[in-house]
């Protein structure tokens, strides 16, 4: 048995059902799950009276989380680690999304396994530095060796809380696609390797470590048949969800209208994607009656403020989605729509662009506040990726959380409410984060890997990437 004591965290956020923050608060973690959460004060006598042998020998670690805000771990719904990659690339000009995807094909059709594996390093690395304890990524290009065996690899190394997504396109541009025929797979084969992933690696667990879900990257790139069958492949297993891209531009909506005659959502619940097992990147562009077809059918939403914006896409209605009671979470999406990793940055993008309103509404500062920004990057996630382990911080719940410091420069003046300062004032990085009860940042120091070495690979293959696209 190995247990944890922080105390005397300046506030600590527990996101339970009375959303309770606990002033010079303490938690004590036995293994990798929560015993225990409260004032610093009682710590001892709690222990005392439940663990009488600690008590007398000590923790096995202590942390004095003074100056800190201490918060359940933030989840990140949806994300294309191998985009870290191409950073910069496309962004900059600025392109509207199927733009941006022809664009950048060329450039992905070099992936490699190595590529895909040094990736999923960086960005699982700067996530997790941002306060990501669970991530989920959705990997839908499969070019040369690649596998979702890569970026397994990676977590794993890393020791995140992992979601990968097996993706798939299979309708190229000579079929009225949009991705180059080289990148498209078979779909025969979409399926075995999806089969493949969930009999080696998924764990429905309530605290799994790794779930795979079944994923076409959006409803343009494969065939109805891939559409039915992912369902039917996650219906058939316990946790496994299912996950696409949907009505992020009006491009989208229009594609699924003019092949199929429905919109998007209509289209993926006539093939069977509606429920909790589901959620959907973006919606971005969606009526009002399509988000109370999501509150009523319970199926999830991401919002991704940052690629929305880079990309032009527009502002998602998550205001009235939190109203309607739909499960929301925040998903940084692909690291060249973005261009970072940085969660805590994205549930801040999210707050200031619910206030400045969409066509219809009016803005205002008060319509979305800094506690609902860090609820959608806790609880949020946990309700959409369905693993109700996580994003709460009380007793019984997985051993997942992180602290900030708020004695810092960028937070100066800031600590009369530091839970509003840690979303408004500029976003830092972790000074500790835990992960399943294990240490994965002390000090604000990375633990699993020296990051040096891994950057400059990563940069190497990055640019040796771009200039055979550009040969
Ligand atoms: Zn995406």
């Amino acid at each position: 048995m190995s247990t944890l004591l922080l105390k005397n965290a300046d506030v600590l956020v527990t996101m339970n059902e009375n959303r309770d923050e606990i002033l010079n608060g303490a938690l004590i973690a036995v293994d990798n799950k929560i015993a225990w959460v409260g004032e610093s004060s009682q710590a001892d006598v709690w222990l005392r009276e439940n663990y009488p042998e600690t008590a007398k020998a000590g923790f096995d670690k202590t942390i004095d989380a003074a100056g800190c805000v201490v918060t359940p771990g933030l989840i990140n719904c949806h994300h294309h680690l191998f985009q870290s990659l191409t950073r910069g690339v496309a962004t900059g000009p600025g392109k509207n999304l199927f733009d941006w995807l022809r664009f950048l094909y060329p450039i992905w059709e070099g992936l490699t396994s190595e590529a895909i594996y040094t990736s999923a390093k960086i960005s699982l690395s700067e996530l997790v530095m941002s306060g990501c304890t669970t991530a989920s990524d959705h990997l839908y290009i499969y070019p040369n060796d690649t596998r979702i065996d890569d970026e397994i690899r990676a977590a794993q190394e890393i020791g995140v809380r992992f979601h990968p997504n097996r993706g798939s396109m299979t309708i190229g541009e000579s079929q009225g696609g949009l991705s180059p025929d080289s990148v498209c797979e078979d779909e025969e084969f979409v399926i075995k390797e999806c089969l493949r992933a969930i009999e080696i690696y998924h764990d429905p667990d309530p605290f799994s470590m790794l779930r795979i879900g079944v994923a076409p990257c959006m409803p343009n790139t494969v065939s109805p048949d891939l559409m039915r069958e992912s369902a039917r492949i996650a219906a058939s297993y316990p946790m496994v969800k299912l996950h696409t891209h949907t009505s992020e531009t009006e491009d989208d909506n229009n594609y699924t209208v003019e092949h199929y005659g429905k919109r998007p959502i209509d289209y993926c619940e006539w093939l069977g994607w509606v429920g909790e097992h589901v959620w959907f990147a973006h919606l971005v562009q969606i009526t009002d009656s399509e988000v109370d077809w999501l509150a009523n059918t319970h199926t999830g939403a991401c919002h991704c403020p940052s690629s929305n914006m880079i990309l032009g896409s527009g502002i998602a209605p998550i205001r009235q989605m939190v109203d309607k009671n739909v499960r929301v979470g925040l998903g940084v999406d692909g690291t060249s729509s973005n261009d970072g990793n940085h969660l805590l940055g994205e549930a801040r993008l999210a707050m200031l662009l619910q206030r400045v309103g969409w066509p219809g509404f009016q803005s205002s500062a008060s319509r979305f506040t800094a506690r609902e920004a860090l609820e959608l990057a806790t609880i949020g996630g946990a309700r959409v990726l369905q693993q109700d382990t996580i994003g709460v911080l009380s007793p019984g719940k997985a051993a997942d959380f992180i602290a900030y410091r708020m004695d810092d420069l960028a937070h100066a003046g800031g600590r009369s409410d530091p839970v509003s300062s840690l979303l408004t004032c500029y976003s830092g990085n972790v000074w500790l984060s835990v992960i399943n009860g294990k240490v994965v940042v002390e000090d604000g120091q990375f633990l699993p890997f020296e990051l040096g070495p891994v950057i400059e690979h990563h940069n190497a293959i990055s640019m040796d990437l771009i200039e055979k696209a550009n040969s």
